[in-house]
């Protein structure tokens, strides 16, 4: 039995491959990490960082080549199904689309009822009474059980997606890409959302977005991938006041600001990310790194961890700084 203060995640050496007409996907490669109780830990990267299919991993919905996948210190992937049942019940999942994500059969009080009914929780009166009770802490009308989803907006959809994966008071939600579809005010209304259902619930989020500047909103810690491996690991305000890493740098780069008609630029990031298939030698990112040496093309860097628990895979850290960190400051998003 694990006292309260240990991870509520912990993810150990993660690799996955995939066969690709006979060659190696190297989707996830060593990957590890920890979620505390009631954190929220933000990951970052671009398509086919590995991010979602780091997610997949953890709901076990692909098996992993190596590695271990620890939920309050039991092995997701050595469960049966009895197992699994009771922790897919602490241990939920919002997803980026909220348009196909509800069944357009069902009205919404069957949709957040199903997981309630399914997990055999409380009597019809007792699952009415906690559906009624969550749409109303996710914002939303008491008419609105029984509606059907076409009669939503997005936004309104997202907040039904989640009252559904808060259905069974679980300790984590994983949220892949949750306000990526929604328009950009709609976008801080949910995320508003989430922190005040965290600050009642003391529930953590694994959250997992492109956009680095949406993720600095809501997390506690960062976690940036490439090409299926962790490059740069830290506190939120570290990761976006001083990126280390020339990639989170880029990222920050790439990121649309927080002001009124401004842009992001992507002129840092050069070219889009290679194929996990033909990885490139030494430091994966090197084809990309405004700063890439000699050294970066044979030597691949580690994930080391400073005293500060930092962590950083690049042998020149901090080398390249960020342009638009006083930007971000200067809009009081630190
Ligand atoms: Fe750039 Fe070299 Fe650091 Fe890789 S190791 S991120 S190529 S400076």
């Amino acid at each position: 039995m694990l006292d309260g203060t240990s991870p509520l995640l912990r993810v150990d050496g993660l690799r996955l491959t995939f066969d690709v007409q006979g060659r190696s996907l190297y989707a996830l490669d060593g990957v590890s990490f920890e979620v505390g109780r009631g954190e929220t830990v933000g990951l970052v990267g671009e398509s086919g960082s590995g991010k979602s299919t780091l997610a997949k991993a953890i709901l076990n919905a692909v098996r992993p080549d190596d590695g271990q996948i620890l939920f309050d210190g039991a092995d997701i992937a050595a469960m049966g199904p009895k197992a699994l049942k009771a922790i897919r019940r602490r241990l939920q999942m919002v997803f980026q689309d909220p348009y196909s994500s509800l069944d357009p059969r069902m009205c919404i009080r069957d949709i957040i009822a199903e997981p309630l009914q399914a997990h055999r929780w409380g009597t019809r009166r007792e699952i009415a009474e906690r559906v009624a009770a969550l749409i109303a802490a996710v914002g939303l009308p008491s008419e609105a059980a029984e509606r059907m989803p076409q009669q939503f907006s997005g936004g309104q959809r997202q907040r039904i997606a989640i009252a559904r994966a808060l259905a069974l008071e679980p300790d984590m939600l994983i949220a892949d890409e949750p306000v990526s579809a929604l328009d950009v005010s709609i976008q801080a209304q949910i995320i508003n959302l989430l922190r005040e259902i965290q600050a009642r619930l003391g529930i953590a989020y694994l959250v997992i977005a492109h956009d680095l500047a949406l993720i600095h909103q809501i997390s506690d810690r960062i976690i940036v991938m490439y090409l299926g491996r962790i490059v740069e690991e830290g506190r939120a305000d570290d990761i976006v006041g001083t990126p280390l890493h020339p990639y989170t740098v880029s990222l920050l780069a790439a990121t649309p600001v927080p002001r009124v008609g401004a842009k992001g630029t992507t002129a840092m990031l050069r070219g889009d990310p290679p194929s996990a298939i033909d990885r490139p030698t030494g430091c994966a990112f090197h084809p990309r790194c405004p700063i890439a040496r000699d050294r970066c093309e044979t030597d691949e860097p580690m994930l080391t961890e400073s005293r500060s628990g930092r962590k950083v895979a690049c042998h020149y850290p901090g080398e390249l700084s960020s342009p638009v960190k006083n930007i971000f400051q200067r809009s009081g998003v630190e």
